[in-house]
């Protein structure tokens, strides 16, 4: 093999760019040339190439988000879409593909490679929703941001016995908001997988109040049916006597745009020449993830389009750790 190429898609996550680096020199150990694709597979179809050195991704490990830039492209699933990639790739002799994203990007991948190019994705997105990684790249920096914004809501709510609704990220996952929620010692956490009634949520935090408590927290998930402004309009609309004087913050995009911890660095790192050597041994179609410590391929036809499924046991864990 002589050439690769390398992209981001959907959402961003930190420790991308680590991912890339390690696809890059990687590749170049290898005596490839590696390409780097602009803007997901919006450039591939668009023919935004780059040819990527050494020194081009130097100094971007410690940096969040990605410096080829990431896109939705809708137009990505259409089969028409995805000919004008493959004449892009053929026409720079491009043999191999690196796919760094999440699961919309891995079923890319997967369409992709089911019309005969090789692909291999990477896990990567701050849901950790995809089946064949335990952990994907991004999620332990973005939770530790989610934590540090619960500790110090905590602090200014105790001073004025106030309760925080937090409205965690996950629109489709609720993991970012159950592990916020456990490791930030809250009272409530609500979840999209899982039925919740505001009654109940207003009802645990007056509860809350009653047994002394000088703060609550309810981590809610960006994705739950009722999401921090439906509960909080909930308690206004009936008027509830909670106690606390109740807040609602919102993390948003603060929690995507960190810099890499060690562990997404390490991750990322590890996935992405974990990425090559695949290719290099002939094998691609597959999905580099996290599996009991090592890093694994799994069959993008057994992962691409398959969520992971939360462990809805520590729900319980936490509700009965929230006296
Ligand atoms: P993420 O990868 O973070 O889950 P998205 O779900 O937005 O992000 O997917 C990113 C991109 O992947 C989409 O904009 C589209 O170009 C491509 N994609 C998503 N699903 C498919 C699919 N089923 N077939 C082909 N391409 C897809």
């Amino acid at each position: 093999m002589k050439r690769i190429a390398v992209l981001t898609s959907g959402g961003d996550a930190p420790g991308m760019n680590a991912a890339i680096r390690a696809v890059v020199r990687g590749g170049l150990e290898q005596g490839w040339e590696v390409f780097g694709v602009r803007q997901g597979y919006a450039g591939l179809m668009g023919g935004d190439f780059v040819s990527l050195s050494a020194r081009d991704v130097g100094g971007i490990i410690q940096q969040g988000g990605t410096v080829l830039g990431s896109a939705r492209a809708p137009e990505f699933k259409t089969e028409e879409g995805r000919k004008q990639a493959l004449a892009n790739l053929e026409a720079r002799g491009v043999e191999a593909l690196v796919v760094i994203g999440g699961g919309g990007s891995q079923s890319g991948a997967y369409a992709l490679s089911r019309m005969g190019f090789p692909v291999v994705g990477v896990a990567s997105t701050i849901d950790n929703d995809l089946y064949g990684s335990e952990t994907t790249i991004g999620v332990d920096t973005a939770l530790n941001i989610a934590l540090e914004a619960i500790d110090r809501l905590k602090v200014t709510a105790s001073s004025h016995h106030r309760a925080f609704l937090v409205e965690v990220m996950g629109r489709d996952c609720g993991y970012l908001a159950l592990m916020a929620g456990i490791a930030g010692g809250a009272e409530v956490i609500v979840l999209l997988e899982v039925e919740s009634d505001p009654e109940e949520v207003i009802e645990t935090l007056k509860a809350a109040y009653r047994r002394g408590k000088a703060h609550a927290i309810a981590v809610v998930a960006e994705g739950a049916t009722n999401n921090a402004n439906e509960l909080m309009l909930y308690a206004q609309e009936n008027q509830k006597r909670i106690g606390f004087d109740l807040r609602v913050t919102i993390l948003g995009h603060v929690q995507r745009g960190g810099m890499p911890g060690a562990f997404d660095r390490l991750l990322a790192t590890r996935l992405g020449v974990g990425a090559v050597e695949r290719l290099a041994g002939g094998e691609h179609g597959v999905l580099m993830g996290l599996i009991r410590g090592e890093i694994l391929a799994t069959p993008l036809d057994e992962a691409a389009g398959r969520k992971k499924p939360l462990d809805l046991g520590l729900l319980e864990m936490a509700r009965v750790l929230a006296k």
